[in-house]
């Protein structure tokens, strides 16, 4: 068997592995729901318990390596997990020393945006480009920008919050406890809000018929806007010019190849596209407006071979060695 790597995505809610191999194909996957609760030690418990349950159904496996991803705030290059707001009980984890410690393998560390952003640049809809930017729209509002071929990691691996840039000045208080973040007025969450707020129980909106007469969220809304419903068709265009606005602002800053979007939110993105374009194009200058916006094409894998390509990536024939991988956890291969 070729080589794969050990890929884990730990989230606040579900916690997956996988075994990955080097052109990002995943072998095997297991997943559970994560003891978010049950501090650091349970969760990294879990991480080991699913090794070792997918180490035994491949026997065969030559897993050269450790790639995984959590929630930020996350500090890749130490290895640490800083504090993650959806996982209690995390304070400074290094959990490149406790998991190189316990399997012998190299490990390395991403934050889960970065993970997705880099799956999506090696194996996805980013693939062949210098630059990109990668944004998730869903619960909230994420990211992660590779820039001349390195992913771009800024003082100890926090760059790239984009889902708390502020684009307005007013609006619901994002929970940083900012006013006018673009994930606290475009994320998924706020699109739902915003249906909900338009809508009542028993009104006969389709919306409403869709969310059982309960909150209606973003995926209601997409659904409602294909069976043609005027109001959900408003969402979603105000949606998508919130979208443009933020992109805008992403293609300014980092002038990307291609900004692709994930998330949730991307199923709509058929619908969203045109209002995205045309607030690109309304907005952006001259000489951004044609990049292109592309939907994500690995869903929820994105992150988990990601983080794989972390050990795997030996980059493209004719690939510049310098895209192959950046310094960070070199120090990791040799702990
Ligand atoms: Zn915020």
């Amino acid at each position: 068997m070729s080589t794969l790597a050990l890929a884990f995505d730990l989230g606040g809610t579900e916690l997956r592995g996988a075994l990955v191999g080097r052109s990002g194909d995943v072998i095997a996957r297991a997943s559970e729901a994560t003891m978010a609760g049950a501090g650091s030690e349970a969760v990294i418990g879990q991480i080991i318990g699913l090794a070792g349950k997918l180490l035994k159904e491949h026997p065969q496996a030559k897993v050269i390596g450790i790639g995984a991803c959590a929630p930020g705030p996350l500090d890749p290059k130490a290895g640490i997990v800083i504090g993650p707001p959806t996982l209690s009980g995390w304070h400074n984890v290094p959990m490149i020393d406790i998991l190189s410690r316990q399997f012998g393998l190299p490990v390395r560390l991403e934050n889960d945006a970065n993970a997705a952003a880099l799956g999506e640049w090696r194996y996805g809809a980013g693939r062949g480009s210098e630059s990109l930017v990668f944004v998730t729209v869903s619960t909230g509002i994420g990211g992660g920008v590779i820039a001349d071929g390195h992913i771009y990691h800024g003082r100890r691996g926090l760059a790239a919050e984009i889902g708390h840039m502020t684009i307005t000045g007013e609006g619901d208080r994002c929970f940083c406890g900012n006013v006018g973040c673009f994930e606290a007025v475009a994320s998924g969450t706020a699109l739902g809000r915003r249906a909900t707020q338009l809508t009542a129980p028993g009104d006969g909106s389709q919306l409403r018929r869709l969310s059982r007469n309960g909150d209606v969220s973003a995926r209601h809304v997409v659904e409602a806007a294909r069976t043609g419903e005027a109001i959900a068709r408003e969402l979603l265009d105000a949606e998508a010019r919130w979208l443009g606005i933020g992109f805008t602002n992403l293609l300014h800053l980092y002038s990307p190849e291609v900004i692709v979007m994930g998330g949730g939110l991307s199923n709509g993105f058929d619908l969203l596209e045109p209002g995205i374009r045309a607030t690109i194009d309304e907005r952006a200058m001259q000489a951004y407006r044609d990049v292109p916006i592309v939907p994500a094409k690995l869903g929820d894998r994105a992150g988990l071979v990601g983080a794989a390509s972390l050990i795997l990536w030996e980059g493209e024939p004719g690939t510049a060695l310098s895209m192959v991988q950046d310094q960070g956890a070199d120090t990791a291969r040799t702990a």
